[in-house]
């Protein structure tokens, strides 16, 4: 996502399948997360510091590793057309609906985000 003096955010530093419905949330997050980057360094680091960018980088990392990954898996689950992955998926669905705490949760994640 880095270089010297230079830094991606959004669709540019990473792509998500649309699937997700957290593509602009991301690229919203990697704004807010450089910005603060930005204004919370010493008054003498430049602001295209590579360590600096680095840190941004590193920052965002987790993220949208997480968030690729679950979508990727989510992609690939209900493209597949084997009986048993079906009935996993199948499986998977019915068990969140029946758990209020999961389902909360997974609100409040794509509430914050
Ligand atoms: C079908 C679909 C549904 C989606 N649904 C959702 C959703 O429900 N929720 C969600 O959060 N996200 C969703 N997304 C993802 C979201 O649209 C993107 O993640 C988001 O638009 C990325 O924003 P961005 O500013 O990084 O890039 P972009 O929106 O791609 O903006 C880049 C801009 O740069 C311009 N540009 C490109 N090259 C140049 C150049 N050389 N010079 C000047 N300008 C240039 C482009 O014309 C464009 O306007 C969806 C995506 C798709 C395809």
């Amino acid at each position: 996502m880095v270089q010297p003096r230079l830094a991606l955010i959004g669709d540019a530093a990473h792509t998500i399948h649309p699937l997700s419905g957290h593509g602009i949330n991301l690229g919203f997050q990697d704004a807010a997360a450089l910005a603060n980057q930005l204004c919370t360094k010493a008054e003498h680091i430049d602001c295209g510091n590579l360590r600096l960018l680095r840190a941004f980088e590193r920052s965002r990392a987790e993220e949208v590793l997480a968030l690729q990954s679950v979508t990727d898996g989510l992609h690939h689950l209900f493209g597949a057309s084997q009986a048993p992955l079906k009935r996993l998926r199948n499986f998977g669905l019915n068990f969140t609906n029946q758990m209020p705490v999961i389902k909360a949760a997974l609100v409040r994640y794509a509430l914050a985000a």
